[in-house]
């Protein structure tokens, strides 16, 4: 399997998996997707819900993966899963499925060490990089931006792993502090985490600045982990593929919905891709918060981004503009690579906005590619949440809970299992619990008393020239 960008004019023959893995962006600006989608058969699918009842989820993301991967030897990608995906990780079984009320069922991608979905992408990332690295003899130095959840679930996959070094920016006392004690209760001398004086976009431009300064970066190998990154992606297509063996193994159903709570389009793309590969999937049901420049893109045609994100109770969403949105629209355009360097390059750049409505490519949204979507509110997060306390004793965080919400509104007019991805645990997001049902979340014994624990942070000022000099002296 080959990869080419979302802008290219001419395909051309493509790079190959490892090539674009520790890559972030085309050379064009575009972001990489496979050449085809390899297509599913019954069979093959029969064939991999014996292998998840018999071998787990790291034996069935193999047989995914692979079809994926050509350029890491069979029994070596069988190892990288099975070291991502260990039940000692993630729990057993990995990524199990539960029902409430109305034929929804949760996929359970919350498991993992840092209690978000993110932890399912960011653990084989992981595994993928220190392979790849050993291989070309190299390592790589990880900068990142966080306001949770991607920066936890980077350092808890990236620790102890000899050829990665990850300084990880945060804005001073912007984050809950369950969020902060993970984060910074971690003890390792290649995890390096570094408060900055300001807000997340501060930590950003920090970020670009120190990226920009072209020979710094290749000095120090610096790269990021950013949710644009394809190896992200295809690691969450294997749970679309296991959620939909799971629901069909308990239901017999021949075709489930998906519900995705969205923010930067990664993980409802991962499950565009499942369902262009032939998964039997009806919708695809994209929620959103209050910032819902994609629930208007799939109401209207039109895309329009905002100049800065509204900060709400689901904030792992609070998205102004959609990073992966990109490749659906290239798929959308029938590959028109050409057509989609201009939408996202000038006319987004002029223009703030593109416009698709009434175009026949958009008119397929729903028939060809599943999509609806819907917007979620703060009230409706708690109502949802206490809704489903009451009707079945489970208690869902609030990202989880707008794609409930979503999912609900549009019951009605879908048959059988809707599947919505649950992707966060409760207890990261407390104080909206408390606010919608008047006490506490539960608290795995995997995070009792991390508040408590030493923490290991440096706080700076939002100044470029002090985090080069602190990365130069750590790597030094
Ligand atoms: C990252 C995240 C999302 C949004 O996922 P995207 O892939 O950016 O669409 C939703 N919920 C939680 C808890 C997250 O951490």
């Amino acid at each position: 399997m080959r990869y080419v960008s979302t802008r290219s004019a001419e395909p051309g023959p493509g790079l190959p998996f490892c090539d674009i893995l520790l890559d972030g962006l085309a050379p064009d600006g575009g972001l990489y997707l496979p050449q085809s989608y390899p297509q599913l058969s019954a069979e093959t699918l029969t064939g991999w819900g014996e292998l998840l009842e018999s071998d787990g989820y790291a034996a069935v993301a193999f047989e995914v993966l692979r079809l994926f991967v050509d350029d890491i030897p069979d029994a070596d990608l069988r190892a990288i899963c099975e070291r991502a995906y260990a039940v000692g990780t993630f729990g057993d079984p990995v990524v199990p499925v539960a029902p409430v009320t109305g034929d929804l069922w949760l996929l359970k991608l919350s498991e993992g060490p840092t209690a978000a979905f993110k932890d399912m992408a960011m653990q084989l990332l992981g595994q993928l990089f220190e392979y790849e690295l050993e291989r070309r003899g190299r390592t790589l130095t990880i900068l990142g931006a966080t306001s949770g959840d991607t920066g936890s679930a980077a350092e808890y996959a990236m620790r102890g792993l000899d050829r990665i070094t990850v300084f990880m920016l945060s804005p001073q006392g912007r984050m809950s502090p369950f969020q902060q004690a993970q984060m910074f209760s971690l003890d390792d001398p290649h995890i390096i985490n570094l408060a900055v004086e300001g807000v997340f976009d501060d930590c950003q431009d920090l970020v670009k600045a120190v990226m920009s300064d072209a020979a710094f970066k290749a000095t120090h190998s610096i790269g990021a982990v950013n949710s644009i990154n394809w190896g992200r992606v295809v690691a969450q297509v294997v749970y679309y593929v296991v959620g939909y063996l799971r629901v069909h193994a308990a239901t017999g159903a021949e075709r489930v919905s998906f519900a995705v709570p969205t923010g930067n389009f990664g993980n409802i793309c991962a499950a565009h891709v499942a369902r262009m590969m032939g998964l039997p999937v009806d919708a695809l049901i994209l929620a959103t918060n209050e910032n819902n420049v994609l629930d208007e893109f799939f109401r209207t045609g039109v895309y329009r981004v905002r100049s800065g994100a509204a900060e709400t109770s689901s904030p792992s969403m609070d998205i102004s503009k959609a990073s992966n949105f990109e490749r659906f629209v290239f798929d959308l355009l029938g590959r028109d690579g050409v057509r989609t360097a201009e939408l996202f390059g000038p006319t987004l750049l002029e223009r703030g906005l593109f416009d698709l409505s009434g175009t026949p490519e958009f008119a397929a949204v729903r028939d060809r590619y599943g999509f609806v979507s819907g917007t979620s509110t703060h009230a409706d997060r708690l109502a949802t949440i206490a809704a489903l306390e009451t009707s079945d004793g489970v208690v869902i965080d609030p990202h989880t809970a707008d794609a409930v919400k979503v999912a609900r509104d549009l019951r009605a007019e879908l048959a059988g299992p809707i599947v919505v991805t649950e992707t966060a645990l409760p207890v990261k997001f407390s104080a909206t619990i408390v606010e919608a049902l008047g006490r506490e979340p539960e608290r795995p014994d995997a995070f009792a008393g991390i508040e408590d624990l030493p923490r290991h942070v440096l706080d700076i000022p939002a100044d470029a020239g002090v985090l080069k000099a602190i990365i130069a002296d750590r790597l030094g």
